[in-house]
């Protein structure tokens, strides 16, 4: 325990002196810091991911989820025109899980087995290990990259689970009529605490990023920009107007343009206040697909979904597979996948706070399992 919290604290002091120097800082820099801070951050030092630690994904949920989605992207690889190489992209891997279940569902595809090289892009040196033991023996070549614009070239599969929710998020509250930037200090009464104050106006192309509808919203509103979903879309752009390919984003959050703070830290499995010893839990934000899925658009790709996990995951055949598997189970082996199956697909749990959305290069069939976004008179800019 003291272990764990001495970097910490370490970087609580290092946050202190920047506030000190350069005054309080937006809340995109707290969170890149907390999160990725290389001796203190949350991701860069640890494995938080899995049953005993800080939270459960839906790949340490069941094999089934990696599963469904490897056969999702066969059949998006066979709608390419099954070419014979195709870069298999992982955003934020985490413990490796998702990818060693997806490589495993290929091998029933060879022609794609053969095609195949996953890159995944990860910028937590601790994850990369985790990640490099989980595929030791995976059935196609492995290599990382720490950015998308590094990957090779290529047609390509793209899948990313939670990866977007840990971005850097901005924040901005209407004070007096006026949208400024929502950042960090010192507690004005207690000198080691940190707290939120308001830092600066928005600029003009700041403000033009707040959906117009939420624009007008009165005083003491707070809305939330995602500076980094606009530069992941930017490069996805890139390389899928150079070559086809198909992706899918998995994350929760809400389709409408929504107000409100969604930032929230978890420390093994508790809810905790996101300011409280930073580097110690998992902060995150709520995605925004509509926004998303706006960006994409602007940015010349096809847009599909989003979908709730659940209905994607039944479409692709959820309910099936857990049979199939069931078949080899005792009672306790197939009550097991039952609870799998609820927590992914059941609308309380994830099945309808999470969503899947995906993008693909123009002229290509729709994906499986998702049908084309719809964009509506609310949802678009100004
Ligand atoms: N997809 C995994 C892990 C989700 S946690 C799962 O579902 O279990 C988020 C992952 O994204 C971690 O691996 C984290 O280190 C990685 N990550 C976060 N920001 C990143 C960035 N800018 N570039 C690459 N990887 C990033």
């Amino acid at each position: 325990m003291t272990e764990d919290f001495r970097p910490a604290e370490a970087l609580a002091a290092r946050l202190r002196a920047r506030i000190a120097s350069e005054g309080p800082l937006p809340v995109s820099v707290y969170m890149m810091e907390a999160l990725f801070d290389p001796m203190a951050g949350f991701y860069a030092t640890k494995d938080p991911l899995g049953a005993h630690n800080d939270f459960i994904t839906a790949p340490e949920i069941s094999q089934m989820f990696g599963e469904l989605i490897g056969l999702w992207a066969v059949e998006c690889w066979s709608q390419m025109g099954s070419p014979g190489k195709v870069q298999l992209i992982e955003l934020g891997p985490g413990t490796g899980r998702m990818m060693s279940d997806v490589v495993r569902v290929l091998r029933a595809a060879p022609g794609l087995i053969n095609a195949a090289e996953a890159t995944l892009v990860e910028v937590s040196p601790a994850l990369k290990m985790v990640q490099g033991r989980t595929l030791a023996g995976a059935p196609v070549p492995i290599r990382w990259a720490p950015r998308l614009e590094a990957v090779r070239p290529g047609p390509t599969l793209l899948l990313a689970n939670e990866f977007l929710d840990c971005l850097p998020i901005r924040q901005a509250v209407k004070h007096e009529g006026v949208w400024r930037e929502r950042c960090v200090a010192m507690h004005p009464d207690e000198s080691e605490r940190f707290a939120f104050v308001l830092g600066a106006a928005l600029s003009a192309p700041d403000l033009a990023r707040i959906p117009a509808p939420l624009r007008d919203l009165p005083d003491g509103s707070l809305v939330e920009l995602r500076p980094a979903d606009a530069a992941v879309i930017g490069a996805l752009a890139e390389r899928l107007s150079a070559y086809p390919g198909y992706a899918l984003f998995i994350d929760y959050g809400a389709t409408e343009p929504d107000h409100g703070d969604t930032l929230q830290a978890i420390r093994r499995h508790e809810k905790v206040d996101p300011l409280d010893a930073p580097g110690t839990a998992d902060l995150t934000a709520w995605v925004a697909f509509g926004a998303l899925a706006h960006a994409a658009l602007d940015a010349g790709l096809q847009v599909f979904g989003p979908a709730g996990q659940g209905p994607f995951l039944k479409g692709l055949g959820l309910d099936v597979r857990a049979a199939l598997l069931a078949k080899a189970q005792d009672t306790a082996g197939r009550a097991r996948l039952a609870r799998q199956t609820a927590r992914l697909s059941a609308p309380e749990e994830m099945g309808a706070l999470f969503k899947v959305i995906a993008f693909a290069s123009p002229g290509l069939a729709p994906p499986p399992g998702l049908d084309r976004f719809v964009p509506h008179e609310t949802a678009a800019q100004e």
